[in-house]
């Protein structure tokens, strides 16, 4: 649908409201109800209005931000309410303004905010691989969380060198299905900082990696593996 009207209809009302809400993400006929109601208190248009002045659209645009924020589902409308004064308005998953549709990305938001919760911000990852440790590092780093990676396929180091990179972690990922060789890993895993944290992560996506942490965090004490 072509968010402008034919010009015939004359006057200055040359977009079709719905048609440039479901432009600007509001892709459910709830999530546009919602945001007519903020054009509406904005005073930019009233009930029962089809058309809307080009002029307005980029207005448009800032009450509707400044209002709103699009989410697209459960995990991201409840990562909203806790960081975000807007109210969340769901809409159909790529166009959210907090994960647009990435099970990654609404995983590594969650974790990223369970690890700052609980003061943890220095992460040491063993194991994976570049592609994974690319998708790590662009979610998480943003959010505040630095991130040491050791390659388990290179040769190994010393002693000396997987204590210190210890010391520097407040939380250990042990990657175990992707490539980890003993050599490496056992530096890390017999001998380990008391206050250090460890978990061990079974799958390799960085999903199933943040929500290793976000489920070590949260669920009850002793049950903790
Ligand atoms: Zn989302």
């Amino acid at each position: 649908m072509a968010a402008r009207q034919p010009a015939s209809k004359g006057g200055d009302d040359a977009l079709l409201i719905d048609a440039l809400l479901a432009e600007l993400g509001y892709d459910t006929p709830r999530a546009r109800a919602r945001a007519r109601e903020v054009l509406h208190n904005a005073g930019l248009t009233r009930p029962g209005k089809q058309g809307i002045a080009s002029s307005k659209r980029q207005r448009v645009e800032l009450a509707l931000s400044a209002a709103i924020i699009r989410v697209c589902g459960k995990k991201c409308e409840a990562l909203a309410r806790k960081s975000d004064a807007r109210a969340p308005v769901i809409v159909a998953g790529a166009t959210c303004e907090l994960c647009a549709g990435s099970n990654n990305r609404r995983a590594a938001l969650e974790c990223a905010r369970v690890m700052q919760e609980n003061g943890v911000t220095r992460l040491l990852v063993l194991g994976g691989a570049p592609g994974v440790w690319h998708e790590l590092t662009a979610t998480l780093e943003p959010l505040g969380i630095t991130i040491e990676i050791v390659d388990g396929t290179k040769r190994s180091h010393s002693q000396r060198e997987a204590m210190q990179k210890m010391m520097r972690a407040q939380l250990m990922i042990v990657w175990g299905s992707t490539e980890l060789r003993h050599a490496i890993s056992s530096l890390y895993t017999e001998e380990t900082p008391a206050g250090l944290r460890k978990i061990t992560v079974a799958r390799r996506s960085v999903e199933a990696l943040c929500n290793a942490i976000i489920q070590s965090y949260t669920q009850a004490p002793g049950r903790r593996a």
